[in-house]
């Protein structure tokens, strides 16, 4: 397995934190272990020399203690001859000022060696005292010094702790190759995992790269990600997917609305020429190329205001004005204006909607421009024959508006997407994509909704829904507002 570690990348910052703070833990953990361990032994070897030291104080020494130093002496030459641990232990008997008189090994005794247990044990209510140090040789020893009885002298043993030592090296092996084996295990469970993480990560990054260089194409492969990181992936790509076709429909608009802004100013320009060279030779040719003219700059002039409303709202800029409209008088201007090329067109209009005021609060101009723009759609999208139907119905305080055309429909996978700007369906019809989004935005703005449902083939109905103002209706209902035209 190789290591690859970056500079504050996620493997190093893992080591350091999680597999630091686990050994520390560890080390802590197996060191509270041992000096547990290592007390055990000690405190179980001193309980075995105390519990001799006792024996033999008690009741080897009593017969020796009536007084007089000579018996005392004998008594603790006796006692370090019959002394039947030498090879384990040695034993000191010390006279009543502390000084030692006699030692199991047979050799004499310094009396300068220092003794903190004979000390521990003058000031002990138990007349005990431990120690565990170094002798003259440096090697390491525990002493035990139990007082006799009236203090007449003391016993001391001295027992070496080097074969314990020894034991408890042994023991701090076994732990340091047991928390080492745990670490590994650790390192083994978790480093792949990690790096597998980190891969994921590092491949999710070099697509963002490419991506960002402008290769639309670029997708995370997914193989051999797991959970979260695989769902990181596929959101990933499912985010590069939808900005390749935000891509290529912003594409697609800027070649449709150049394509859509040079036909009529050909249009313009065509005509325009054709008058300079007919001069006041022909007034009626003359004529109809200025109402060409006419229409077209006002084409141009609709298509530049839309554009400019479509800017105004990915700015969040576009503002409304408003004020107490009647939502109704709006709809019949925008019928009104479309009629004649609803007609011109060969289509049907039924138009029918309530026939008393229904007030809301609205700015006139957008309202009016939502109208047009759904009733301009229902014509576009026609065929020579069809109807265009508009009907309004109150409920409550909702206005709901149907505009429904008999055209060729919406075909279900576009439905959701109509009302993203820039997308068109059919190309061959003139548009720029960003009708039906900024109508939209403006329902949206007047705190109401806007539904596309359609059948390809049969047609589509859009249905505006609009908050209005409690209407008081009229005692004896006037007729509906009713126009079918042909
Ligand atoms: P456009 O300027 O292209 O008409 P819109 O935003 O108004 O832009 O509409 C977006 C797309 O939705 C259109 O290109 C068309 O494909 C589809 N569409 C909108 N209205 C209708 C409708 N009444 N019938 C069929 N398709 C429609």
């Amino acid at each position: 397995m190789k290591l690859h570690f970056r500079q504050g990348g996620m493997n190093r910052r893992w080591l350091l934190s999680y597999f630091v703070a686990f050994a520390v833990l560890l080390a802590v953990l197996f060191a509270g272990l041992f000096a547990f361990i290592v007390k055990y032994h000690y405190d179980y070897a001193y309980s075995l020399i105390d519990a001799r030291a006792s024996d033999l104080v008690n009741n080897y020494f009593s017969p020796y203690l009536d007084g007089t130093e000579e018996s005392f002496v004998i008594g603790a030459v006796s006692f370090t001859e019959n002394f039947s641990d030498k090879s384990m232990m040695e034993v000191w008997v010390l006279d009543g000022e502390g000084q030692p008189i006699v030692s199991s090994s047979g050799f004499r005794i310094d009396s300068g060696v220092p003794m903190p247990d004979y000390t521990r044990a003058l000031s002990s209510t138990t007349e005990k005292g431990r120690w565990i140090g170094r002798n003259g040789i440096g090697e390491k020893i525990m002493a035990v010094t139990t007082l006799l009885p009236d203090r007449v002298g003391a016993v001391r043993f001295i027992s070496s702790l080097q074969g314990i030592d020894r034991q408890l090296l042994g023991f701090a092996l076994i732990i340091i190759g047991f928390a080492a084996l745990l670490l590994f295990g650790v390192w083994l469970l978790n480093y792949p995992f990690i790096r597998s993480i980190v891969r994921s990560l590092r491949r999710i990054n070099e697509t963002a790269t490419e991506l960002g260089k402008g290769d639309w194409s670029a997708r995370v492969n997914l193989t051999g990600m797991h959970d979260e990181v695989s769902d990181l992936g596929r959101s990933f790509n499912n985010m590069a997917g939808e900005l390749g076709q935000a891509e290529s429909l912003k594409n697609d608009f800027i070649s449709t609305i150049s394509h859509e802004l040079r036909t009529p100013l050909t249009a313009i320009k065509g005509w325009g020429e054709t008058i300079i060279q007919l001069g006041d030779t022909d007034p009626e040719t003359t004529s109809k190329g200025m109402n060409i003219i006419v229409s077209e700059s006002q084409r141009l002039s609709d298509m530049v205001e839309e554009l400019l409303d479509f800017s105004r709202i990915q700015n969040g800029q576009m503002k409304v004005n408003m004020t107490k409209i009647d939502v109704l008088a709006e709809l019949d201007d925008a019928v009104f204006t479309l009629k004649d090329r609803i007609l011109r067109e060969g289509l049907e209009l039924i138009y029918n909607v309530p026939h008393y005021p229904i007030p809301m609060q609205g700015d006139p101009v957008r309202i009016r421009q939502v109208f047009v723009n759904l009733i301009d759609n229902a014509v576009k999208y026609n065929e020579h024959g069809g109807k265009v139907i508009i009907l309004a119905e109150l409920h409550g305080t909702d206005l709901v508006i149907y505009f429904t055309d008999t055209g060729c429909g919406i075909a279900p996978e576009n439905i959701n997407k109509v009302k993203n700007k820039f997308f068109r369906v059919n190309s061959t019809v003139h548009g720029t994509g960003i009708g039906l989004a900024v109508a939209d935005e403006l329902v949206r703005m007047h705190g109401g909704t806007l539904e596309i449902n359609s059948v390809v083939g049969d047609g589509t109905t859009v249905t505006v829904t609009l908050p209005v103002e409690p209407v008081e209706l009229p005692e004896s209902p006037l007729p509906e507002r009713t126009s079918t035209d042909e």
